[in-house]
């Protein structure tokens, strides 16, 4: 628009507007530099890794509509979880001319070759919700604080058992994380195994797969049934003469997974309560599934807020202003340390979602019916 705009108004006074873009050092297209100077008309990438899961449908959304509330055109993709998808779709808006763009990236490590390119044409890079790593090309990373994700569930998973409050056990529990090439899911695991691991080494709580290690628990793309058949084989292997307390799972596609495993088992009646089940994401599925007591818990990321301080960002970085950042030391990507602004993740439960979900305007009541 603003380029059609721009191009209409050159026409009209094609020689006055020589004169001033000779004077400003110009060339007579105009280009970024007239762009930068407004939001009105730049376009914007937006980059989204999936549309199976709820919470990234949300997210380009949201950041649409932030970015067309500052005026901005968008093009909004999404790689189906395919790296090399992502890295076409994301070629193709270089090309196309987009002024910056917006990348949740699927695979953290292969986006440093196409985010070269779009360096080379001068288009600012914001990393949303998953860090880019091992490129200096990305400019300013919007997330929330990971680290602390992790240390709701595990906190939830203490305080439910009621390990804080003395009881010893020793409870079982299983533990499973994220695909391994998000950099999201290391920071969720550590800050889980922050507060898990004092009770597993006191042998409070007891791992009795031994799976312990990062490597051995990740879930490759957070794919609900890969985690259904691990849980499955879980309960084949470990726990065929004693029941499962907890199961730690890091976002709520993992926690239907692992629930359908518990129910094939037999998990969810008086005799065989089902553990407690953590998640991530507030996903409508879940909370429903926290209504009628099977998952325990989620962790509700404000995806509202997230795309606002992306959409924030990009319009800073477009005004040749600095965006508003909260951390500038805990984002090491390899190349640099990405500035970031983080977002409070919240812990909700069948105690709190009513005040925190559907009184904060995410769901209303019928969604979650
Ligand atoms: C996001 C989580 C999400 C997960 C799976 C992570 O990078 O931070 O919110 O649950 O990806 O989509």
């Amino acid at each position: 628009m603003r380029n059609r705009r721009a191009a209409l108004a050159a026409i009209a006074s094609a020689a006055s507007l020589a004169l001033t873009l000779t004077a400003c050092g110009q060339n007579s297209e105009g280009g970024s530099e007239e762009k930068k100077g407004g939001a009105d008309g730049a376009t914007i990438g937006v980059a989204m890794p999936t549309k199976s899961s709820e919470r990234w449908i949300s997210d380009g959304a949201n950041v649409v509509k932030e970015l067309k509330s500052k005026g901005y055109e968008t093009k909004l993709v999404y790689g189906e979880d395919d790296p090399d998808q992502q890295v076409s779709q994301i070629e193709n808006m270089i090309t196309q001319g987009v002024d910056a763009l917006i990348v949740a990236a699927i695979d953290n490590k292969s986006l440093d070759n196409v985010l070269q390119q779009a360096k080379d044409a001068d288009i600012p890079v914001i990393s949303y919700d998953r860090l880019i790593l091992g490129t200096e090309n990305v400019d300013y990373y919007a997330s929330f604080d990971n680290e602390k994700v992790g240390e709701l569930q595990g906190t939830y998973i203490v305080d439910k058992l009621g390990l804080e409050d003395g009881k010893k056990g020793p409870f079982s529990i299983e533990l499973f994380a994220g695909s391994n090439d998000d950099n999201n899911t290391k920071y969720f695991f550590q800050g889980a195994m922050n507060v898990l691991k004092p009770y597993v080494d006191k042998g409070e709580l007891v791992v009795r797969s031994k799976q312990t290690a990062l490597n051995q628990v990740t879930t490759l793309r957070w794919d609900g049934g890969t985690a259904q058949r691990r849980m499955d084989d879980l309960l084949t292997s470990s726990y065929r003469s004693t029941r499962v307390d907890a199961v730690l799972s890091p976002y709520d596609g993992i926690s239907i997974g692992i629930l359908s495993a518990l129910k094939s088992d037999g998990y969810g009646s008086k005799a065989k309560p089902m553990p407690v089940v953590t998640g991530q994401d507030a996903e409508v599925a879940s909370v429903k599934s926290i209504i009628t007591g099977e998952q325990t818990q989620t962790v509700y990321k404000d995806l509202r807020q997230l795309a606002k301080v992306a959409s924030n960002m990009v319009d800073a970085v477009l005004k040749d202003k600095k965006p508003e950042v909260n951390d500038t030391k805990s984002y090491d990507n390899g190349a640099k340390v990405v500035p970031a602004f983080l977002l409070q993740p919240v812990s909700v439960d069948k105690d709190n979602y009513k005040e925190t979900l559907v009184d904060g305007g995410y769901y209303t009541a019928d969604d979650l019916k």
